[in-house]
């Protein structure tokens, strides 16, 4: 069936109008986006419903337009209630397009199914709203002219889904975002046009709706109503923007400033170090972080001494620049990764890593405290401080809380020893007596003041009763105190980190002696103890073969007593330290044997040259079947490991006869003489000439072992050797 159609025509200005808020409302579609991106939960949804509710407006006005364009030379009107249906679609359309563009990276899937539902619901939108026109016979549609409008539409929304899509992952520009808009409008808003260009009504057609709306001023309210509306949306986007611009950089500072005043209260304002409560922080840090290698951590807290009375006297400005310097010279001594705080007015906390023993902390604290002696320049004054140093170690002390303040009761035990003196943690530290405290004080200056002093006690050969060797004892001359036995100083010097001096102090003399007695024609080694403290001093053998050098005496000639407790406490350790020693040929004792649990296998491996019974064995001697029993099975474990037997603390000649039975090498004890001075020493053996206080209670006169003999050759060997320029070791 063929019609004949009345002449359409379009009007330019309802056209110009569908495109302006065509464009408008695409424009503002991605403004909305951007707000529902840039707001918290419950602020998005506003935008999304009020962005629909607006973008869906616009484009529902313009595809309204679109249609109102279209003029017929008959008056028609358009049915309000269908025209006002139509906006609700509208709606839940812009709704759809502005959800789904709120998500980034959207699948392809979800994309063509939006962009299709858009397209198709914007052709609808036209179809609707034509339908709104009642004409009699009814309108026709040019089914190329809307497969074009469709295409063109599908075109508009795809292109828009993508443009927008890269636009909104950058920051806003007008230009782009103008183009964009102006784009995407332009297709979507010639798509309606296509469409509403393929509509045809017959010529004889009447309008049944022509009393409905209509009218010239039709066009110009909608477009003013709905561009208000687009630019109140407009400004609202531009106002919650800034607002929430504002509120970022509003809680940027807010965050920047919390962190400053976190950090702030993590350091100390003067020096820029962390104080109590940074340190606490950084040691936790240390502790909590995993590692494979254990981890070597010390704390050691530096007190300045008299720090408040030296305030009151040069007055603060002074202070805080002493204590500027110092923290410079701390920081200068440490290693990378260590923590240097100040945790107190007059004093610093140090958290130090990889210090393998107490020795090495020991050489530390002493280097801290040399530094910070050493003289500071402020404000044109020359001032010199001392410090006292608390040190506790992990994981004996085993949490940040216990590092510190372990490290606060070793720091007042140094303090209270009147300062300028470092000390370990010990347990029950805090109840350390004042005479201890008092005796370290001493203690600190007794070499300096020559109040120490070696005594020598024999050792006879349990056979010919020759003189085999001397233990040398340290001795120490308090002017007050009188003789202290070295069972009480010799603990509070490892306490207090002194021993490591009056050790060396004790090698040197007794080499000077090995050297003074061979000068005089005497051949005697010397057997000196060694604490703890010095088998972990990892310079121990340099040490012993400078004195060895510097005295010229053969390594030989000297006995280092190590107490089994002791070697037996860190074995690999006491290997190390034995084998270093036993390169230079000194040789090596363990003391006090069977007071420790020697395992046998250790005890092998050990390169020692001797055994010491302890005492406690040898005084049951006479009294017990048991002791005779265990110091036979001794005597023959070590024969038979290649050692040589000392029995300590033989008192009485029953004693002295039974381990001559039992086939022990040396006795030494005060039945044959005590500890004595050197010079009561050489008195001794002047007056002994050289009868044996054995075979003069025995009667018997022996003959010296062939061994004993070629020990005597191998020394006087050793000595030429020295004399003719050789060095100490072995030959
Ligand atoms: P020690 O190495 O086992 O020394 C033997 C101790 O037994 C000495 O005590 C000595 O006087 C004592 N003694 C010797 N014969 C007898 C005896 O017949 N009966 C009794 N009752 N005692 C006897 P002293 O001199 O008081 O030394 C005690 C400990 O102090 C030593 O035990 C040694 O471990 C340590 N010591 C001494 N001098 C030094 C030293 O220079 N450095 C180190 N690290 N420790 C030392
Ligand atoms: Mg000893
Ligand atoms: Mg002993």
């Amino acid at each position: 069936m063929s019609f004949s159609l009345m002449a359409t025509q379009l009007n330019g200005s309802a056209l110009a109008a569908a495109w302006l808020l065509t464009v408008y409302a695409i424009s503002l579609q991605s403004m909305v986006i951007r707000r529902v991106r840039a707001n918290e939960r419950d602020a998005a949804v506003a935008w999304v419903l009020g962005g629909a509710l607006v973008v869906g407006t616009g484009i529902w006005a313009a595809s309204f337009l679109s249609l109102v364009a279209l003029r017929l030379p008959i008056k028609i009107g358009y049915v309000q209630d269908v025209v006002l249906a139509s906006w609700l679609p509208a709606v839940v359309i812009a709704a759809a397009a502005i959800w789904m563009q709120t998500h980034h990276q959207l699948a392809t899937r979800a994309r063509i199914l939006g962009v299709l539902l858009v397209a198709v619901g914007v052709l609808m939108l036209i179809f609707v709203n034509a339908s709104s026109v009642m004409l009699q016979p009814a309108m026709i549609w040019d089914g190329s002219a809307t497969l074009g409008a469709a295409l063109v539409l599908l075109l508009g929304c795809f292109l828009g889904s993508l443009l927008m899509d890269s636009d909104l992952e950058r920051d806003p520009h007008q230009a782009r975002h103008l183009g964009i808009a102006v784009l995407v409008g332009s297709i979507i808003w010639a798509g309606m046009s296509v469409q509403v260009q393929g509509i045809g009504v017959a010529l004889n057609a009447v309008c049944l709706s022509a009393d409905q709306l209509s009218g010239d001023s039709l066009e110009f309210v909608l477009t003013a109503t709905v561009l208000i509306l687009l630019v109140m949306a407009h400004m609202g986007t531009l106002q919650d923007a800034r607002s929430v611009a504002r509120n970022q950089v509003l809680s940027e500072s807010l965050k920047a400033a919390q962190t400053a005043l976190e950090e702030a209260s993590h350091r100390d304002g003067a020096t820029g170090l962390p104080n109590r409560l940074g340190f606490e922080q950084q040691l936790r840090h240390i502790i909590d972080t995993p590692s494979d290698v254990a981890l070597n951590l010390n704390v050691l807290r530096l007190n300045i001494d008299g720090f408040h009375a030296f305030m009151a006297t040069y007055g603060h400005g002074v202070g805080d620049g002493l204590i500027h310097t110092l923290a410079l010279r701390l920081q200068g001594l440490v290693r990378e990764g260590d923590v240097v705080a100040r945790s107190d007015t007059d004093e610093f906390l140090l958290a130090c890593r990889g210090l393998p023993d107490e020795h090495t902390a020991a050489v530390l604290a002493q280097r801290l405290q040399d530094a910070v002696h050493e003289p500071c320049l402020v404000q044109d004054q020359e001032i010199i401080v001392s410090c006292s140093i608390g040190i506790s170690s992990y994981p004996d002390s085993a949490t940040p809380e216990q590092l510190i303040s372990h490290s606060n009761d070793a720091m007042l035990t140094a303090r209270r020893a009147g300062g300028g003196v470092y000390c370990f943690f010990e347990r029950g530290m805090d109840r350390i007596g004042a005479s201890q405290v008092e005796m370290q004080r001493d203690l600190r200056h007794a070499v300096a003041r020559n109040e120490l002093v070696l005594h020598f006690q024999p050792k006879l050969r349990a056979t010919t009763g020759e003189l085999a060797g001397v233990e040398a004892l340290l001795r120490w001359q308090h002017p007050t105190r009188g003789m202290v036995s070295p069972a009480e100083f010799i603990p509070v010097a490892e306490r207090f980190g002194l021993i490591g001096e009056l050790g060396q102090w004790v090698i040197e003399e007794a080499c000077r002696h090995l050297r003074l007695w061979h000068d005089l024609g005497l051949d005697i080694p010397v057997a000196v103890n060694l604490s703890v403290h010095q088998l972990r001093q990892p310079d121990l053998e340099q040490r012993v073969r400078e004195a060895l050098l510097r005295h010229r005496v053969p390594a030989r000639m000297l006995i280092m007593e190590i107490t089994e407790s002791v070697a037996m406490e860190d074995i690999e350790a006491s290997l190390r330290v034995f084998d270093m020693l036993d390169q230079i040929g000194v040789r090596l004792s363990i003391d006090d044997f069977g007071t420790g649990y020697s395992s046998l296998s250790y005890l092998r491996r050990l390169p020692a040259r001797q055994l010491k019974i302890d005492r406690s064995f040898v005084r049951d001697l006479d009294s017990s079947l048991d002791a005779q029993a265990i110091v036979e099975a001794v005597v023959r474990l070590a024969h038979a490991l290649g050692l040589k037997v000392v029995a300590e603390g033989v008192e009485t000649q029953d004693q002295a006869d039974i381990l001559a039975q039992l086939h022990c090498d040396e006795l030494q004890g005060f039945l044959f003489a005590r500890p004595m001075s050197e010079h009561t020493l050489m008195n001794w053996l002047g007056q002994r000439g050289n009868p044996s206080p054995l075979s003069s209670a025995t009667g018997a006169q022996v003959a010296p072992a062939e061994e004993d003999v070629r020990e005597a050759h191998d020394r006087a060997t050793a000595w030429s050797d020295i004399e003719a320029g050789g060095l100490p070791g072995h030959a």
